[in-house]
């Protein structure tokens, strides 16, 4: 019986725990294991949660997580209607070892597409006779057989074939319903390994589910006549499920099946655990979203993974909307799915559903293209096709760098146009508003200071939708991932995981969501070591500056010096990663999938709406933060009144760290504008704008005003070498405030964010030391 059956001052002891993941392990966490006693003590008043008392310690359990525990009672052993007597033949080793019996008994339930060797491994399996054959009558019916192996009982059912889990045909639906409320301890997952493609799709839903399984996979015969070879130990690895080669007809290969069935209902399986299929950015956060409110729904039980009722809802499952129609949330559900529906159907231009397949096709032929060497019949997909170019190990990476290159070149040239317009409008307007106004500290502020700026950085906004549209490019059209994955033995060599790739090239754009993006990265100290590097990882938002002294000092390089900066904070994590990885963390990495999906021609409607997204992100920051920090640098430099910048209370501040920058070749006025920069990079520019408007002629350029801004002794303050000392500096320091919060959201902990703040301040101050200190000796 159940726990949730106990009477108060019952007794029972445990022989099975039902569930899933976190709430299993809770549960075992508290002692509610295997051959332990656990008792009744009371009810809540409102009858959940219940208290029990389990190893001397009492804990209440709803109703629902009661449930998913099996016990065994002395009533089952004596009946009740004689209760004097039961309480004396009750001894606890009788019940002991009748609690031990009965955890022997493991329900077994075989599923597998048609035709894949269900019937005959049953039959095989538990010795009776039932039909075998390529027939596919429509008889929705399970038959059930038992038998001993090694001390155990298998209660053995054999459900019909079905392709996929979805709820259409009444053998998928019966299927389903067998698996859930069946009950059974383990799956075993019928696999041919004749056509592995097809067979895992069925896998891919069962990882979704989160039910436990082992893999059969059938037909090794044939797979082994066709000169195929898979790495079937490593796929296992990746999926979570151990995987046993079988040959079903022959009885080949089944008593070791059982065996890993048996470490697995003890749990002693190193291989087996719930991994998450990756469905790729838009649909991850469809699932996030409405996952997030089924969270907060008590009134479902604990047994049900939200994230793929989640996945359910978005592909429009009708047993997934029953589930959740009496929720008391279920419009607002409803709602959001229908919400985040959308947007996939305008991104893929598909239906949800074939989004998912498609990625779940896409998780295949990642696992398979690590462990699969097809046999003489080659898959001619067009995918397979641009894959094998793409890929290819030696033509892969030119290519990679090509786009990359292309990547930045555009993101240089094609911005200067847009650039030079919004120059030209910031430059007329604050011409305007100086013929406008009277001089006094309310048009220095407009002018020096909102004007100067917020104007000095809009500028590069064409610049940062330009380079945006070319990562959400490269995403949206499975680029990316591919990319991942012919970077994923460099990465490896790095310490890091080719999925690590992905987040590193998203931190481009902003670390923001790039740290967020780590999440895809399953291993914890792969995800940890990601995101510790990657702010090294140069965000958009340092390319105004980037942009301001490249284009004053090396105008010519442009592109090649971008590049070139880039490529210096990606050699820096290497370094870094290298070095975490040896000091920092500890123990092995599980292997995991990377998702190859299908090619596709983004929309446009998906690629506007990335392009706006990130513009209005970058404007709202502009009326925020940038503005705020350009009116306190100018209220800071305009006060006291009359004392000359010099004397003003930001020459006061920039006096006060000149000594630790001037190593590096920096005066007040550039140390100062790094210091702001620690709240938004973007806020150097404006500072720099708005300490070199206050003098001369406002006509300038911000960049001319670089040129000729000179030391007392008159020698430039910026030379060629200054630059580049100054543009690795902003490279590598401090990575911005909104970053630092999201490593710690991400990590749990303010300790990594502080480490990184340290870590990266150290890092640059040593490295443009070092290029100041040796490119003056060498006279540069
Ligand atoms: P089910 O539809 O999944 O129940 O599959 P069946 O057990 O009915 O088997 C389908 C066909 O595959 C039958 O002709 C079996 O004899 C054959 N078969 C099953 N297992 C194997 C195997 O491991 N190797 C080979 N070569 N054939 C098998
Ligand atoms: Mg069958």
């Amino acid at each position: 019986m159940k726990l949730s059956e106990l009477k108060p001052g019952q007794s029972g002891i445990i022989i099975k725990v039902r569930g899933r993941g976190a709430f299993r392990r809770r549960i075992i966490e508290m002692g509610f294991v295997k051959g332990k006693k656990a008792e009744m003590l009371t009810k809540a008043p409102l009858k959940d949660p219940t208290v029990y008392k389990i190893m001397d310690y009492e804990v209440s359990l709803r109703k629902s997580e009661a449930e998913l525990i099996e016990i065994v009672t002395g009533e089952e052993i004596q009946p009740s209607n004689e209760p004097e007597k039961r309480l004396l033949v009750l001894n606890e080793e009788k019940l002991l070892s009748l609690a031990n019996e009965k955890s022997k008994v493991i329900n077994v339930a075989l599923v597998g597409n048609p035709n894949s060797g269900k019937t005959s491994l049953f039959n095989i399996a538990s010795g009776t006779h039932e039909r075998v054959g390529n027939y596919s009558g429509v008889t929705v019916d399970a038959k059930e057989g038992k038998f001993k192996y090694k001390g155990y009982t298998f209660n053995l059912i054999d459900l019909p074939g079905t392709y996929s889990l979805s709820a259409y045909s009444p053998e998928e639906l019966y299927v389903r319903k067998q698996i859930f409320e069946g009950t059974p301890d383990i799956i075993i997952n019928v696999v041919s390994a004749s056509n592995l493609e097809r067979n895992l799709y069925l896998t891919t839903q069962l990882i979704d589910m989160d039910v436990i399984s082992v893999i059969a996979l059938n037909m090794y015969d044939e797979m082994e006549k066709s000169g195929a070879k898979l790495n079937y130990q490593s796929l296992a690895e990746m999926i979570g499920y151990p995987i046993v080669p079988t040959v079903a007809k022959s009885g080949k290969g089944i008593p070791e099946l059982f065996d890993q069935v048996i470490e697995v209902y003890e749990r002693r399986s190193p291989v087996a655990r719930h991994v998450h299929i990756n469905y790729g950015e838009e649909i991850e956060t469809g699932i996030q979203h409405v996952k997030k409110l089924l969270k907060d729904e008590t009134q479902l039980g604990i047994e049900t993974s939200r994230r793929y009722l989640s996945i359910l809802l978005l592909e429009g499952d009708k047993l997934g909307e029953q589930m959740v129609s009496g929720l008391q949330g279920a419009k607002q559900i409803l709602k959001e799915r229908d919400i985040h529906a959308q947007y996939i159907r305008d991104d893929f231009r598909e239906d949800v559903e074939t989004a998912f397949t498609d990625a779940r096709y896409g998780f295949i032929d990642g696992a398979l293209q690590q462990t699969f060497k097809a046999g003489r019949t080659d898959s001619q997909k067009i995918t397979h096709r641009i894959d094998k170019f793409v890929t290819n190990k030696i033509l892969g990476f030119p290519l990679f760098f090509l786009f990359m290159f292309v990547m930045f070149e555009g993101t240089f040239f094609l911005g200067e146009y847009p650039m030079q317009w919004i120059e030209q409008l910031v430059a007329a307007f604050g011409s305007f508003i100086d013929g406008l106004m009277s001089e006094g500290p309310l048009k220095s502020l407009l002018i020096d200071g909102i004007i100067g700026g917020v104007g000095s950085v809009i500028v590069f906004l064409p610049n940062i939708v330009i380079l945006y549209l070319f990562i959400s490019f490269m995403e949206d059209t499975g680029y990316m991932a591919r990319a991942a994955f012919i970077m994923d033995k460099f990465m490896q060599k790095m310490g890091l995981h080719g999925k690590s790739f992905i987040p590193l090239v998203m931190g481009f754009g902003c670390n923001v969501p790039a740290i967020m993006g780590a999440r895809i990265i399953e291993s914890r100290n792969t995800r940890l070591i990601t995101i510790l590097v990657n702010s090294l990882m140069s965000c958009s938002a340092r390319l105004p500056v980037y942009l301001l002294l490249v284009g004053a000092f090396f105008p010519r390089y442009g592109g090649l010096a971008l590049f070139g900066l880039y490529i210096t904070g990606i050699i820096l994590a290497i370094i870094m990663s290298r070095i975490f990885k040896k000091f920092l963390v500890k123990g092995e990495d599980l292997p995991f999938v990377m998702e190859l999906p299908p090619y596709r021609m983004p929309t446009l409607k998906a690629m506007n709406r990335h392009g706006w997204d990130k513009t209005s992100q970058y404007l709202r920051k502009m009326g925020g933060v940038i503005l705020a920090a350009s009116i306190i640098v100018w209220f800071l430099e305009y006060f006291p009144q009359d004392a000359g910048k010099e004397n003003s209370y930001i020459g006061k501040i920039g006096h006060f760290i000149e000594p630790v920058v001037k190593p590096l070749g920096f005066d007040w006025k550039i140390g100062t504008s790094l210091v702001s920069g620690m709240a938004a990079k973007e806020i150097i520019v404006s500072t720099l704008g708005v300490i070199y408007t206050g003098d001369g002629d406002n006509d300038m350029l911000l960049k001319e005003q670089l040129h000729a801004e000179q030391t007392p002794d008159g020698n430039p303050v910026f030379t060629p070498l200054v630059a580049i000392s100054f543009l690795l500096f902003v490279l590598i320091y401090f990575p911005c405030i909104a970053t630092i919060v999201a490593i710690k959201n991400e990590l749990g902990s303010w300790k990594w964010a502080l480490f990184v703040v340290v870590y990266t301040t150290a890092l640059a101050w040593l490295v443009s030391f070092t290029v100041y200190q040796v490119g003056t000796m060498l006279g540069l």
